[in-house]
């Protein structure tokens, strides 16, 4: 980014040279205005700094302390469109769902809420990709839009895909024999009339998919689109994040993030964010991780055994009521041992028995309704109590607990 030397200074409006420190973007005359300022300034003055080594690639530091609540940046989308695996039915132009399968763009026949819809009749917006969608002939679904749209972009050679590349991809994890593998080669074969003959055309959807699944930010609004961003995506993951965000849609229809500080964060602190779902339990967060992020997350909180004493994973010994947990949480094989006799469970007994109890759940939530959530909780009283007599049938001599599921 090209820096300015001289500015106006925002109390006096007179030719300034002193610039702010935090943003480098704000000028005044004299210390004093910049301190006459700063009520109004803090809120929007630079609060990041961008870093880099070899283990994180670039990451975000805090260049100063920030309180809860604080706005950490802002910034509009470089690309973003429907989410890869979506089923829904998206609005070309807008991005927002649609169910009425009989409004379309009357040129390239994609889904559309609304004819007069402003992102489809705007020429910066769906007018610019609707030709090629129109020549391609592409059948549409919504899944691989984006990957148009990201296409269009490398291919103009655009200041946003220059951005958007700089980002990691992780193309030597998604290599032949990968889920990723599969879906790449189900997209290039869908949008292949854009990929006229050209073998590096091919390779770009593999770099293409590996930057939308690694970077990508699910937004609401629009839900069921996800979005790109050049200093949002440098957000490290950590499974106690120190940020939070959230979306407007922009002037220009677009989703706007803004990244906001959830506790006390001190100047020279990582910026985190969460890249999996806080209320999974340790071995489902890194194991999500591990297949869609490709790392293995050692923070706090995953190598707790209690995950920082809230026991969100832990489960309940029928002999004592003392906790089982995992000797080493960041060992998906680990043994879990309760804390008060010597019962012991193997890692593939607890699986099956938290995938059993997550697939009544998930009956149940899919059903919402409140006899099946009391129906649920009197079948894991049950389940809980087979389990518990069976355990004392075989832990006699205390040596093993033994799981039955059934
Ligand atoms: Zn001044
Ligand atoms: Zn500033
Ligand atoms: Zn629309
Ligand atoms: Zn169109
Ligand atoms: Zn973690
Ligand atoms: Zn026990």
């Amino acid at each position: 980014m090209e820096s300015q030397t001289e500015g106006i200074c925002s109390i006096c409006n007179q030719r300034a040279t002193l610039k702010c420190s935090g943003c480098k973007q704000q000028f005044y005359c004299n210390k004093e205005h910049q301190r006459q300022d700063w009520p109004r300034h803090k809120s929007i003055c630079q609060a990041w700094e961008i870093h880099e080594n070899s283990e994180l690639g670039r990451y975000l530091l805090a260049s100063r302390d920030l309180n809860p609540g604080d706005v950490i940046l802002t910034e509009s989308p470089l690309v973003w469109g429907p989410a890869l695996h979506t089923d829904q039915r998206v609005c070309v132009g807008c991005g927002i769902r649609c169910n009425d399968s009989s409004t379309r763009c009357s040129k390239c026949l994609w889904p559309a809420c609304d004819t007069y819809c402003s992102g489809l009749i705007d020429k910066n917006k769906h007018a610019l990709e609707c030709p090629l969608l129109l020549q391609a002939r592409i059948i549409p679904r919504c899944d691989v839009l984006l990957v148009i749209r990201m296409l269009i972009l490398w291919r103009k050679k655009s200041k946003h895909w220059k951005a958007i590349e700089k980002l990691q991809s992780h193309e030597d994890s998604r290599g032949p024999g990968t889920n990723a593998y599969e879906e790449v080669m189900d997209i290039s074969q869908h949008i292949q009339r854009l990929l006229p003959g050209d073998p590096s055309d091919k390779q770009i959807i593999g770099k293409i998919c590996g930057l939308i699944d690694v970077n990508a930010l699910e937004t609401i609004p629009p839900e069921g689109c996800v979005a790109i961003y050049e200093t949002a995506c440098l957000l490290e993951h950590s499974c106690l994040a120190n940020t939070r965000h959230s979306f407007i849609i922009d002037d220009k229809g677009r989703p706007r993030i803004t990244v906001k500080a959830v506790c006390h964060i001190q100047k020279g602190d990582h910026l985190s964010t969460m890249y999996t779902h806080a209320l999974w339990a340790t071995r489902a967060r890194r194991a999500h991780l591990l297949e869609t992020k490709y790392f293995s997350c050692h923070c706090k909180r995953c190598a707790d055994p209690t995950e920082l004493g809230t026991h969100l994973g832990t489960l309940i010994c029928p002999q004592d009521n003392g906790f089982i947990l995992p000797k080493d949480p960041l060992d998906f094989n680990s043994e879990w041992g309760c804390d008060l006799c010597p019962g012991i469970l193997t890692a593939s007994e607890v699986m099956q028995f938290v995938g059993k109890l997550e697939e009544d759940v998930d009956e149940v939530m899919g059903q919402a309704r409140k006899d099946a959530l009391v129906d649920l909780y009197s079948r894991i009283l049950i389940t809980t109590f087979k389990y518990q007599k069976f355990c004392n049938q075989t832990c006699i001599n205390n040596k093993s607990i033994r799981l039955m599921s059934q």
